[in-house]
């Protein structure tokens, strides 16, 4: 599945980089960037606790 992020309503809080960290990261900027925009088997687990964490529903997955 793909992994989609509204930047428009994130906040950039980091709960989803807390969640998912070889997925999501803040920059230096606080800007968070997306380290792979696909999900696998290994991240799938961490990928969806961070969609139930995001606190603004920023997070989304597409087949
Ligand atoms: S949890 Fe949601 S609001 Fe927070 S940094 Fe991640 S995408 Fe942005």
């Amino acid at each position: 599945m793909k992994i989609k992020v509204d930047f428009d309503l994130c906040e950039s809080n980091a709960l989803c980089e807390a969640m998912a960290p070889e997925v999501f990261e803040l920059d230096d900027d606080d800007y968070l960037q997306l380290k792979t925009e696909e999900t696998t088997d290994e991240n799938i687990a961490n990928v969806k606790r961070a969609v139930a964490a995001c606190p603004r529903a920023a997070i989304s997955l597409e087949d």
